[in-house]
Parts: C-alpha cells; structure tokens; sequence
C-alpha cells in the first residue's frame, strides 16, 4: 500500500466516524482488559497451604496462566494439568484425569488440589464430580489429599468468577459448621477475602492495618507470601504464608467475614451468610479516602475496637498529602480500564482528588458496576464522566484519540493506547508486565492513597520538567 493511503487511513482511524464504526463492532473482541475463568481459580488456590492447582483441560491454557501469573509477581507459578488432546475430546477426559492424579500425587506430594476446568473439558461436558469420585474409587486420587473442585467455563464470565468459584468450592468442601447453639470453637478471628487482588502490596496492608487494630484475622486466601516469597537460595514448591488448611476449616466459625472485592466473591459471600449463616460484610475496596475511611469503621464496628491512634494518624498524613498535589491533580482528565472493584476505588480516589475520570471502562464490568460509577459521578456532580462496560482496549483507543485525557491508569496492555495518545501511563491492577514492583505497593489504605498520588503527580512534574525550555526550567513545581 503507498505510503500516503496509509496515512490517510492511520489519520482516519482517529476520527469520530471510525470512533462510531469501532463501537458498533458486534463479532470481535480486541484487546479486551480481561482474563479467562481457570487464571483466577488458579490463583486462588495459590493462596492454600500445599496446595497444588489442578487444572482439567489443555496444557496450551495452563500454560497461558502460569506464563501470565509468572510475568505479572516475577515468581515461578506452579501449577498441573490433564493434558487433553483430541483423543480426550471424542473419549472424555476421565483416563487424562487419573493418570494426572496420581503423577502430580507422586511428583508434588500436595494436601490439596484445587481442581478447575477449561473451556474445552467444559464444552466436552466432562462430569468432574464423577471423575474425582470414580478416582477415589479406584484409587488414583487418595482419600488423604483433599480435592475440592469448580467449574470455571471461560465461555462466560472473567477470572473474577474463577476466583470466586474456587474460593467457594474450599471454603464449602473443607469448612465444618459446628452445631447449632455450641459456643465452643467460636473465634474473635474476621475472615478477610481480598478477591482477585494481584496487588500483593495491598494484601500486607491490610494485614498491617489488622495487627494495628489488634484484630485476629484469616485471609482468605492469602499468596502475599506465597507470590512474594524471599529469595534465600531455597525454592519452595509451596513457599509458607499461605492459608492454612486446618484454618480454613474452621473459617465458617470465626466472627465475621469482610470481602474487599463485590464482583470476584459474589458466590463465596452468599454462602458463608446463607449456608453458615456468618456476618459477611462485602465493601468497597479501600482505595481512596472515604472507602479506606469505610473499612477502617467496618473493622471497629465488628471487633468493637476504637480505631486507633496511631490510624487516625495515617489518615491525617494522607489529608495532607492529597492537598499538597491537589492542584496537580484537580481537572485533570483520566482514562482508567481494569477489574470493577479497582475502577471503583480508583474513581472515587480521582473525584476527592478533583480529577476527572473521563473514561471509566471495563471489559468484564456489568450494569450493576455501571450504576454504581454512574452514582459516584452523580455524587461528586461530575457530568464529563462516561462510564463504558463490556468494552475493550480498542474502544478505549477510539475515546482518547477523539476526546483526550492527560494520563490512562490500568494495566500494561493499556500501553500501546497511551504511546498513540501520547499520554503518561501508570500501571495499576493485573497484570503489568513492564514495570517492576509496583505490585509490592499498595493501593489500599491511607498508604495506598500516598503512593496513587505520588505516582500521578510526579508524572506530571517530570512532563512539564521534560517539556520546558531553559527559562521555564524551574526549581520549584
Ligand atoms: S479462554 Fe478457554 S481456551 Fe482460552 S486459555 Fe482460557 S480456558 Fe483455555
């Protein structure tokens, strides 16, 4: 093609026509900020205690997820499979599945395995239940290893239902409701969910925030160790930190159950208050001031401890620190793509901030995420915000290349929108690829709006230094 007709097309790509065209796209997906059902199950499991996730379906897909989780934590990310091949296809994948038993049994001597699916054991229509029983059976799967199970069909849904599924299959397999009107084995112990958090940053904050309140709590399920393990010349199949098993058996006894994510624990929550009948408490995850501000009164109303000293401190350094970089930040416009919960967080942080999330999109996002960003806006009287679901990193291109933004937070793969743009990119969320420990750092808390607003701002202060001339060099920004 000459060079000019590709011009012509590369400018008109830019344009609200192409931007109309894009938007009526029905047959493909591209680019979509979004990962399949099995990725989340298989995080999940990493958070147990010698715990092996087990994955029926391809090696292809499996591979996908380590690769991806290995990237994002820069961990090794062990993980099996059944090997389904065309001959698993047309015969059910059963021989696959107890052959896979009992070589990860004798290879990786695991506790748990946590088994999930893939789309091709799905479509396939292969009965897990049936294939764990009939291995018990005849003895490929020993009755010593514990082998809870969910269906994670990647033909609907994101990894957020895969983590939710999991965590729900090891909490109802393993967890034992003592009997009604029995006080013995009731615990002061809070249950805290992150959900489908690959921020391990934010995991330990909350841990820190827990020990300063003086709260005994269990995470469920807790990789912040296990994804973030010392490197001391020892690998660790299963490093320590994870959850353990003992405990997540009791899990259904303790006081109470927080969920710091809506979307990815949406089955777990409604079976730990239906089925165990706990106090399940699902917030809005504490990103920002007044959704940290609600954790911290969620965490003293359960314990019916005061919010200590040396928190109300934090607070007030995070007040501070949002109105020093205020002015850096106040009509700014953002682009921000990502899972619900985070957007949430990120949208309510930018609007105390009087930034203006101008694009709020996400890809595995619902009308009920929808409605609550369009309810921030309304409360914050933000009326350039637009909020777009099921929609992905190509839409987001058309946006900002018809109706700019100053900077884009998400992911690394929003990096090529923001080099077309031309505009700073922060990495936040799952999974970045291209930028090291930001993951390390959390969002969460009144820390977490230290770090969000030093990212931010300091960006900008490095554009403006970047783009003055020798007169306009100043010290002071
Ligand atoms: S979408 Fe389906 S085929 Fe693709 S990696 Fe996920 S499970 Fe495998």
């Amino acid at each position: 093609m000459e060079k000019d007709e590709v011009k012509k097309i590369k400018d008109w790509m830019n344009t609200e026509e192409y931007k109309e065209k894009n938007f009526n796209r029905k047959a493909i997906v591209i680019n979509p900020e979004r990962a399949c059902q099995p990725l989340g199950a298989v995080l999940c499991a990493a958070g147990f205690e010698d715990t092996m996730p087990f994955v029926h379906g391809s090696h292809g897909c499996v591979a996908y997820y380590r690769n991806n989780l290995s990237r994002h934590f820069r961990e090794p990310f062990a993980a099996v499979c059944t090997s389904l091949t065309e001959d698993g296809a047309v015969f059910g994948g059963q021989a696959n599945g107890f052959e896979g038993f009992k070589n990860a049994a004798a290879l990786y001597k695991p506790k748990m395995f946590a088994i999930s699916t893939t789309c091709m054991s799905e479509i396939i229509g292969d009965d897990l239940g049936s294939i764990i029983g009939n291995a018990r059976e005849k003895g490929h799967l020993s009755e010593d290893i514990l082998a809870p199970y969910a269906n994670t069909p990647s033909f609907v849904g994101s990894h957020l239902e895969g983590y939710d599924s999991m965590l729900n299959a090891i909490i109802e397999t393993l967890g034992k409701k003592l009997p009604a009107g029995k006080d013995a084995g009731k615990t002061d112990i809070i249950n805290i969910i992150p959900g489908f958090d690959t921020t391990v940053g934010n995991i330990n904050e909350v841990k820190r925030i827990l020990k300063i309140f003086g709260i005994n709590y269990l995470i469920l399920a807790d990789y912040s160790n296990t994804l973030d393990s010392p490197l001391n010349g020892e690998y660790k199949l299963y490093p320590d930190g994870a959850t353990k098993l003992e405990d997540v058996k009791n899990c259904v006894n303790n006081k109470a159950t927080i969920a710091l994510q809506k979307y990815s624990t949406k089955k777990t929550a409604a079976t730990l208050s239906e089925k165990f009948g706990q106090d399940v408490r699902v917030i809005k995850s504490p990103i920002g001031m007044s959704y940290t501000d609600e954790f911290l009164m969620t965490l003293s109303e359960i314990s019916g401890k005061e919010i200590p000293k040396e928190l109300e401190d934090e607070r007030g350094r995070a007040i501070d620190s949002m109105t020093d970089a205020q002015q850096y930040i106040h009509g700014k416009k953002f682009a921000i793509f990502g899972d619900p919960d985070m957007l949430t967080g990120l949208t309510s942080y930018l609007l105390e901030m009087g930034g203006i999330p101008k694009y709020v999109l996400c890809s595995n996002g619902t009308e009920e995420f929808k409605k609550e960003i369009l309810d921030l806006f309304a409360a914050y009287s933000e009326s350039e915000g637009e909020v777009y679901i099921d929609k992905d990193l190509w839409h987001l291109r058309s946006l900002v290349m018809t109706g700019p933004v100053d900077m884009l937070l998400g992911p690394s793969h929003g990096k090529f929108v923001a080099r077309e743009a031309k505009v700073p990119h922060i990495r936040i969320g799952y999974p970045i690829f291209d930028r090291v420990n930001i993951h390390r750092y959390p969002l969460y808390g009144y820390s977490g709006i230290i770090n969000l607003t030093t990212w931010i701002v300091n960006k900008f202060i490095d554009i403006i230094d970047d783009a003055s001339d020798d007169a306009h060099f100043e010290l002071m920004r």
